[in-house]
């Protein structure tokens, strides 16, 4: 991502604010696209809880992708950028009566469906309406995402999915029901996976869980193997678009897809981390007598990430490059996890800097909040920038 090119424009503007670069974002788009296409019938849906930014649906739009949607504000959003329905994919534990039925009426694609009491209310609703749902059941793999804790999701003891054991009998649930179809498999094991042989490890369980089904008679249009691609936070500047070419040639080679059977991903953070940096100011810089402190007037309200999940940001001074010390990074809110990064090597830094925290383009602007009667802070576009 090339920030110093904009760092006068930069200057300009009133920190802090999220900035995207649109040139980055077209070409990783671009390249999953490209990638995607050594597997038939398959499908690119962006994971927008990762980024909900306008231009980024509609560049979403313009290469083909559709929406993996994970509430009604999400689906509704994604139809105001111009996503059409059919493209909508939509997923969640504790979808509420108000949310199926935007679905149902803006006739999304499927409903990625997690227990039996929602199969049962879906049936209900769409019946009320005249319509036939599309059902894709949550599968839980029992895979383990070799990920951060809290953003593992395809273990037994997770609350997302319907256990393997229990598939078959819902398939036979829903195929009873007169106002639902059973349309596919649906999988998401967790978030910022690095590892490929745990993709490898998933395909396998489909492909166990397809020779079953097919034994009992069962036809599956469609596997939607969910989202997780990891990208790389210590080196964004080395790996500016993760390796979509290894992530779909492990579905290629594994995934035994029958013949027209459709293949469905949701890739969130792979397609935006990258191209956001959040762009802050050095507030003062504090010195105690074992640290030295760089206050940003960001916080945890605009980037929650390293707060929430001990994540790890690589942190640039954009105005300063001259010597070097060893600082924190904190945010100036009243909360001990207001911190960006412990003991990291920055050149010296002065009240005034202007700092980039990179790879924040995925489950950062989303996640703010206004705590401390903070306003939701701006988001830029290079293209808004031009
Ligand atoms: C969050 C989520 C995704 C996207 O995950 P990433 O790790 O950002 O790719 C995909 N599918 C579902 C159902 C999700 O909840």
């Amino acid at each position: 991502m090339e920030l110093l090119k904009y760092l006068d424009t930069f200057k300009a503007l009133p920190t802090p604010f999220y900035f995207y670069d649109m040139e980055l974002l077209r070409e990783t788009f671009r390249q999953a696209q490209e990638e995607s296409c050594c597997i038939p019938l398959s499908f690119i849906h962006l994971a927008m809880k990762a980024n909900s930014h306008p231009q980024i649906l509609q560049t979403a739009r313009d290469y083909g992708f559709g929406i993996d949607a994970v509430s009604g504000g999400e689906i509704l959003k994604a139809i105001e950028a111009g996503i059409p329905g059919p493209n909508i994919v939509f997923a969640g534990v504790g979808k509420t009566d108000r949310e199926i039925i935007i679905g149902l009426k803006n006739d999304i694609l499927c409903f990625n469906v997690e227990s039996i009491p929602e199969i049962e209310v879906i049936n209900h609703l769409a019946g009320q309406m005249g319509k036939i749902a599309r059902i894709t059941l949550r599968v839980n793999p029992d895979v383990d995402a070799h990920t951060h804790k809290n953003i593992t999701t395809g273990l037994e003891e997770n609350k997302f999915g319907i256990d393997l054991c229990d598939i078959l009998p819902t398939i036979k649930k829903i195929n009873s029901l007169p106002h639902l179809n059973y349309y596919g498999l649906h999988f998401h094991i967790g978030s910022q996976i690095l590892n490929m042989d745990v993709f490898q490890q998933l395909s396998i369980k489909i492909n166990s869980l397809q020779n079953a089904l097919e034994n009992a008679g069962i036809t599956t249009n469609s596997i939607n193997v969910g989202g997780g691609l990891g990208v790389d936070y210590t080196s964004p500047e080395k790996h500016p678009i993760p390796c979509f070419h290894e992530y779909f040639q492990i579905f290629y080679k594994f995934l035994k897809l029958r013949p027209h059977q459709e293949f469905h991903c949701e890739l969130g953070r792979s397609l935006t981390a990258q191209s956001g940096a959040l762009i802050s100011q050095v507030v003062f810089i504090k010195e105690g007598h074992v640290k030295k402190f760089a206050i940003l007037d960001a916080g945890f309200t605009d980037l929650i990430r390293p707060a929430l999940y001990q994540a790890n940001h690589k942190i640039i001074n954009l105005s300063s490059s001259t010597g070097e010390d060893i600082y924190d990074v904190v945010g100036p809110i009243c909360e001990s996890t207001d911190v960006f990064a412990q003991d990291i090597h920055l050149p010296l830094t002065h009240r005034g800097d202007l700092m980039a925290i990179l790879s924040a383009g995925a489950y950062g602007h989303v996640m703010a909040s206004e705590y401390n009667c903070r306003p939701l802070i701006k988001e830029y576009t290079s293209d808004d920038l031009k």
